[in-house]
């Protein structure tokens, strides 16, 4: 690899910057007109203005990035995740300009991507799938047949949706063609996709994932579980590693599922297998696998002292999977905090504009991931995340105790932040009894947010 493209922007740009140190390749930055002041930009061989601020415009312009790696001798391209890290047209098109794509093969995006595509992928791997029904729209009343049978409450999934978009809870049957039709038709709008399909909404219920890394050829390497059951709008807010919810004998036989998964693609680079676990039984179910390094990574490279870029980049390069990552072991407690843009007294609403003070925590044990500094801008035009903070204790009390201190030295200016809310779920029983669901936040955030 002589040269790398980083097409993408915030945290994660600066993350893959790092690894892209750490083994000693020169990078390309990328940046729109909302992001020219970037700080992190310098950083970089070349920084280049891919287009205006919105994401159509720039960081989701294929053509734009292939022909700036192209143009900068970049001879490989890190889609960090969002914007085109799973979207196997592009990972297509960099293989097809001779460009290395680091992440896996573009079928295996295809096919993951699309999430009916996946389900049938993880029941032909033998991997145990949420009860469910592929929606036919022409065919009511067999929809109505299985609803039945799967058994109400209901929920109707997007085959193309994502980032907690594009699911929708059916309570009982009376309205189950309705719901069908308008979940089609928002799926359409927002997807450019209108198939939907239904599965047994399970309450209440864990998100724990398995982090895999394959070399492409059958080979594939665990990294343990993450638990994200502390959601808002379905979408993760901490997560920890190991998940303090599962048995030993759930964990064994969802990893081997998982690496069952990864072996029968052939998977290649960094993955994550989501399941969902029922809080009553432990029984576990995939809901989907999604073909990229993601967000809460950090909490498995803190636990197994791996770093899962710079393996993904020595694997794109030709070296196959570093040693260090074949030989890890777990050892500790790690959890991460993101700390966004939002408003939870809103809903989670994104709060962009200037940041006035922002410090951060440091010390043993605390990492933190971020491209924020105090005097910026955010734009409204992306991703709320400002920053992630990535604690390591010996155990998962000593993790939360640390937790608790590290998000204490946390301030932030200027714009709505969740930080109080999570110095409160760090500091909540329920949370270091280590048994909340993925409703709990939600259902506590009156009490969450509470004056003290
Ligand atoms: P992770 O699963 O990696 O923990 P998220 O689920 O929050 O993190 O998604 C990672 C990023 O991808 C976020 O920036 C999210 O907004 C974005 N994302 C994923 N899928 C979509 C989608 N279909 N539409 C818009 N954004 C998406
Ligand atoms: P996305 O692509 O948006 O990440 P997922 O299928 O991963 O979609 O689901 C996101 C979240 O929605 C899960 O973490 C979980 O909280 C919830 N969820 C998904 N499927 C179910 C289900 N069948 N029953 C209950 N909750 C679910
Ligand atoms: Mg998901």
């Amino acid at each position: 690899m002589r040269k790398l493209l980083i097409a993408n922007r915030g945290e994660i740009a600066v993350r893959v910057a790092r690894a892209c140190q750490v083994v000693g390749v020169p990078y390309v930055m990328v940046y729109s007109e909302a992001d020219r002041d970037m700080p992190y930009l310098p950083t970089a061989e070349r920084a280049v203005c891919i287009g205006p601020s919105a994401p159509a415009a720039s960081y989701l312009n294929s053509q734009a990035l292939i022909t700036t790696a192209l143009g900068t001798g970049c001879d490989a391209i890190h889609p960090g995740y969002g914007f085109l890290s799973e979207n196997a047209d592009f990972a297509a098109s960099c293989e097809g300009h001779g460009i290395t794509f680091v992440g896996p093969r573009s079928e295996s995006i295809g096919t993951m991507g699309d999430k009916l595509a996946g389900r049938a992928c993880a029941m032909a791997a033998g991997v145990p799938v949420v009860p469910g029904h592929d929606v036919d729209l022409t065919d009511l009343p067999a929809c109505l047949a299985a609803g039945r049978a799967i058994g109400f409450p209901l929920l109707i999934k997007a085959s193309a949706g994502g980032g907690g978009r594009g699911m929708r809870v059916v309570d009982e049957e009376s309205q189950l063609t309705d719901a069908l039709q308008q979940a089609s038709a928002e799926a359409q709008a927002a997807f450019a996709d209108a198939r939907v399909y239904l599965e047994r909404y399970i309450n209440p219920v864990h998100h724990v994932e398995v982090q895999i890394f394959g070399d492409g050829d059958g080979k594939i390497i665990e990294l343990g579980e993450r638990e994200c059951s502390v959601q808002r709008r379905h979408q993760k807010l901490v997560e920890e590693s190991p998940s303090p919810v599962i048995s030993d004998a759930t964990r064994t036989a969802m990893i081997t599922a998982a690496t069952q998964l990864g072996e029968s693609m052939r998977y290649r680079s960094a993955g994550t297998v989501e399941f969902i676990v029922d809080s009553n039984t432990q029984a576990f179910y995939f809901i989907e696998m999604n073909t990229r390094i993601q967000v809460e990574h950090p909490v498995t490279e803190m636990v197994y002292h791996v770093d899962l870029v710079a393996a993904q980049l020595s694997l794109a390069a030709g070296e196959g999977i570093p040693a260090s990552l074949r030989a890890a072991r777990p050892r500790g407690h790690a959890i991460e905090w993101r700390i966004t843009a939002e408003d939870p007294l809103r809903q989670f609403l994104p709060t962009p504009g200037l940041v006035d003070e922002f410090d951060m925590p440091a010390g043993d044990g605390v990492r933190v991931d971020t491209f924020v500094r105090a005097g910026q801008r955010l734009s409204p035009y992306y991703d709320s995340l400002m920053a992630k903070l990535i604690v390591l204790g010996a155990d998962r009390d000593d993790a939360i105790n640390r937790s608790i201190d590290a998000l204490m030295h946390c301030r932030v200016a200027g714009v709505a932040t969740p930080l109080d809310v999570l110095r409160r779920v760090a500091e909540a029983p329920a949370f270091r009894a280590g048994t909340v669901h993925t409703g709990w936040l939600e259902h506590e955030l009156a009490e969450l947010t509470a004056p003290r």
